[in-house]
């Protein structure tokens, strides 16, 4: 998908080997083929193009790279990870590339405060690994946790598989440090709970997507290490039975239920199909499925997930259900739901969704939008799957079987209006986690309030005047 923007200036030598010189040759790169993993991304779906990606070691070298690039007019691209679903992180119009990967050092672990200060190129699986070292949690959980960074969590507002009982990753943060567009640095790195002195600031670069600054550290909050988690994989006839469920699972697990995943059959059989050492772990075929999982600081997990689950089948609402016995048993589950996205590739062309709605209309809107998607295109596979526990579904449609993926795809805006107006009307989101990046940036003023997106706009030019922060994106 290519985005149509104004042109940025071409960068001339001189000015390159200024910005050389602030990170040091090694870490400037100008040859294509070491560019060409910057400008793409791994679903393929957005191309960029730069002459330049700095890969800065300090806070103080973004700075000098924002304070260049303000002189010049330059505009930059944040870039984390890589693993954004909205061509965020994508330079689409030749921006230079400002990758925060090499920001890897966790500064402090403060395990009385029950904080850790990370820089913004951690690697969250290393967060995890970090903090669960010194005997804590840190709960943000997604399919992409091996290559996503803390920098690019905050910048999206991260959500994942424990946004139901540890919030999103808005709601783990408690300071930041940031460089604004003209170099200034920020220091909010606070650790504290409590501090009511004044606009609550941190909070406007968090889901910014990089359009007000770059994020170089941030203190999280760690959260009690769970002892015991229990996993179950289960077989229902129906997203209003997976709903009753998570009813029975709220009352019965109270905070301990940490994950309610809903998965439709097509999903888990396009895992099974394409994944490596992935089967589907229940011996019958059923409509739906749910992957849940209780997290427990006390031994009382599994007796909580069994009678969950002999309650599920009592009142009907369960047709069949497995606990994981062991970790690999766990693992497994949890690979089967990982892989969930990257197996609709091999399926061909795939429009994507990623919508949140009131808990309770979540059955309703998967009915009404499979019937619109398929009443729009005959043959079209709705393959939703989510986060049922936070509303939160990925309401992704895979071209028929045997038609062309790009006359498919050439259909992505006519999808999106349909299920988007379903959306609207049932009082939802037209991103729940993903962001708006370039991917919703054209539909966010039609489905935003008048007033969010003035202020918005205003937020923007005073952060931003010269709009070189992330240009195109979000707004
Ligand atoms: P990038 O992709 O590099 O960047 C994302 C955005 O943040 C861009 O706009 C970029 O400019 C900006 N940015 C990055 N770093 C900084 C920084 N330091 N300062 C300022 N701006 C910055 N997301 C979910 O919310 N929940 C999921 O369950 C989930 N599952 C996923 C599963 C898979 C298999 C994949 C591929 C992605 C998934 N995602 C999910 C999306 C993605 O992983 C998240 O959006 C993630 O938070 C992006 O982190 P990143 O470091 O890769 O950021």
């Amino acid at each position: 998908m290519n985005v149509v923007q104004p042109a940025t200036q071409p960068l001339s030598a001189e000015l390159i080997g200024r910005f050389r010189k602030i990170v040091g040759d090694k870490y400037a790169v100008t040859d294509t083929a070491e560019i060409a993993p910057y400008v793409t991304e791994e679903r393929d779906l957005f191309h960029g193009k730069s002459p330049l990606v700095l890969r800065p070691g300090s806070t103080e070298e973004v700075s000098a790279i924002c304070k260049l690039a303000s002189e010049h007019r330059v505009a930059l691209v944040p870039q984390g990870g890589n693993t954004g679903l909205v061509g965020g992180q994508t330079p689409h119009n030749g921006e230079v590339v400002v990758s925060l990967r090499r920001l890897d050092q966790i500064r402090d672990i403060d395990t009385a405060s029950n904080t850790m200060t990370c820089e913004a190129g951690v690697v969250l699986q290393v967060a995890q690994q970090r903090a669960s070292e010194v005997d804590r949690l840190f709960p943000l959980s997604l399919g992409a946790e091996g290559s996503c960074t803390i920098g690019g969590n905050l910048s999206t507002n991260a959500g994942g598989t424990t946004a139901l009982a540890y919030g999103v990753a808005r709601e783990m943060a408690l300071g930041l440090q940031v460089v604004l567009a003209d170099g200034r640095i920020l220091n909010g790195l606070s650790k504290l709970k409590k501090d009511n002195t004044g606009y609550d600031l941190r909070n406007l670069f968090i889901g910014a997507e990089g359009t007000l600054g770059i994020i170089t550290a941030a203190t999280l909050k760690l959260f009690p290490k769970p002892h015991a988690i229990e996993t179950a994989f289960v077989g229902l006839k129906s997203p209003a039975a997976a709903l009753r469920l998570l009813s029975i699972s709220q009352n019965e697990a109270a905070g301990t239920l940490t994950s309610f995943e809903l998965l439709s059959d097509l999903a888990v059989h396009f895992s099974v199909r394409h994944g490596i050492d992935i089967r589907d772990p229940l011996s019958g075929s059923y409509p739906w499925y749910v992957l849940m999982e209780l997290s427990s600081p006390r031994d009382d997990a599994r007796a909580a997930l069994e009678s969950i689950l002999a309650q599920g089948l009592e009142n009907g609402v369960v047709e069949d259900a497995v606990i994981a016995a062991n970790l690999s048993q766990r693992s497994a589950f949890w690979k089967l739901r990982d892989e969930m996205s990257a197996a609709q590739k091999p399926e061909g062309g795939s429009i994507k969704h990623d919508i949140s709605v009131p808990v309770v209309a979540v059955p309703d809107f998967i009915e009404q939008a499979n019937a619109a998607v398929m009443k729009l295109i005959p043959g079209a596979r709705p393959v939703p799957f989510g986060h049922l526990g936070d509303g939160n579904i990925h309401y992704n449609v895979s071209q028929p079987v045997g038609g062309e993926a790009a006359d498919f795809l050439a259909r992505w805006n006519e999808v999106n209006a349909v299920v988007f107006d379903i959306v609207l009307r049932m009082g939802g989101s037209i991103s729940a986690e993903h962001g708006i990046g370039v991917l919703k940036r054209d539909e966010l003023p039609h489905v935003k309030d008048k007033v969010a997106i003035e202020l918005m706009r205003g937020i923007k030019a005073m952060l931003d005047p010269l709009g070189i922060m992330n240009p195109g994106k979000v707004l």
